[in-house]
């Protein structure tokens, strides 16, 4: 342990990786445990793109390209961005990466000095305040409220932002609420943030097309095209394409930044899977003809979802308008006892007791900074769902 960095000291491990590891641990000791934990679609990645990743690999498509990505991909990026977010950059202003993750990281990284703060809403994907510790900033946390619909309001930004404030992070649809972020809510934000030039957004849009019920996306950019030069806008094939073991994402921005973001990559990971690219290029260059039916099915996860948790005494959360996730209230069961007599005396402890007692696989609000709620994802198939919510019905009855 004395060889470890100091800097590592500072971080924890993803606590979602975690739980992956926890379900897959009992799943080899034979107990079938049903993991509503996981951040991905259980839907295949579609077949044409696929088939442009094996056609690359057939056509000997296997060396380095660009550390930012080919010049082909820039063009599919750059197409996308203008088609479905109204945003036109050019070749410079577009990085691809391993994966959103990466860039986000490399964006940090490349930008903050010891004590300069980001902000970032909570409840929050787990990996962003770690991330900021990493790169010697300070996460400044906002707690948001959960009859504001998990949304950051004007009034609270104003208030986090200080003269040291050097990113916000702005994650609309939300991981982990599902929550979504109107354009007139963006312009709110954005007239904040017009007022604060020391402060660059970082617009976390990669699960964009998973919108419900004909809601619509839109991002801070967008939104307001002056903050386009201090805003970061990154998305990735991870979530819209089920492609999360592909390892593609991209980002658009001002040159200084992707220039500064591609030196980082150029000095670690080099350019991203050039077999993932190819595949790339085929998933961005048109609209996404599989998405009206992943919508479809979607949806009716959710509302099962939601009829568990309208039966459960204890549990609540209202129906999220995007993404694949319910970040339910369960307040009301933390202070019960387990038929064996047990306390559960927080989140941590009922998500260790529903996969003790209901073999179901949840993560506590307090992994994502919101302490007396459990995330549920509902990105499984349908039969198995159904009986995740039963078993979790039946473990919540079983409190007393
Ligand atoms: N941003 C959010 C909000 C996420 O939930 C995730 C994945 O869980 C990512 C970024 C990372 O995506 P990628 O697979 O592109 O690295």
């Amino acid at each position: 342990a004395e060889f470890i960095a100091p800097r590592l000291k500072r971080v924890r491990p993803s606590p979602t990786a975690a739980v992956a590891d926890r379900v897959r641990a009992l799943q080899l000791q034979g107990i079938a445990v049903i993991s509503l934990g996981q951040g991905e679609l259980d839907f295949d990645t579609p077949d044409y793109i696929k088939q442009a990743g094996i056609e690359a690999i057939q056509h000997g498509e296997t060396k380095y390209t660009a550390v930012g990505g080919s010049a082909a991909l820039k063009s599919a990026i750059i197409g996308k961005f203008s088609r479905d977010n109204d945003l036109v950059y050019r070749p410079e202003e577009i990085i691809a990466g391993t994966g959103a993750k990466q860039l986000i990281f490399n964006a940090l990284l490349a930008t903050l000095s010891e004590g300069q703060q980001v902000i970032i809403p909570a409840p929050y994907w787990v990996s962003y305040p770690d991330m900021v510790a990493l790169a010697d900033g300070k996460a400044i946390t906002v707690p948001c409220l959960e009859q504001d619909g998990w949304k950051l309001t004007p009034a609270a930004l104003k208030a986090a932002i200080t003269p040291k404030t050097r990113w916000l992070i702005l994650n609309s649809p939300s991981n982990p609420t599902g929550a979504l972020y109107s354009r007139q809510e963006l312009e709110a934000l954005a007239a904040v943030l017009l007022d604060a030039p020391q402060v660059l957004v970082l617009a976390d849009d990669i699960y964009e097309p998973l919108c419900y019920d004909g809601e619509v996306f839109a991002t801070l950019a967008q939104a307001e095209p002056l903050l386009k030069q201090r805003t970061l806008t990154v998305n990735g094939l991870s979530k819209s394409f089920s492609m999360t073991g592909w390892r593609l994402g991209y980002a658009g921005g001002p040159a200084w930044l992707i220039g500064a973001m591609e030196i980082l990559q150029s000095q670690s990971t080099s350019n991203p899977s050039t077999i993932s690219q190819a595949a790339g290029i085929a998933a961005l260059k048109q609209p996404a003809p599989f998405l009206p039916g992943w919508l479809m099915q979607l949806t009716n996860r959710r509302r099962r979802v939601m009829s568990l948790i309208e039966q459960v005494a204890g549990l609540s959360a209202a129906t999220p308008p995007a993404a694949f996730y319910i970040f339910v209230n369960c307040k009301d069961l933390i202070g019960k006892r387990t038929a064996g007599g047990k306390l559960i005396d927080s989140d941590q402890a009922l998500a260790d007791y529903l996969v003790e007692q209901g073999q179901v696989a949840t993560l506590p609000g307090s992994a994502f900074g919101m302490p007396g709620y459990l995330r549920i994802a509902y990105a499984i198939d349908d039969q198995l769902l159904d009986i995740a919510c039963q078993r979790i019905a039946e473990a919540c009855r079983a409190l007393k």
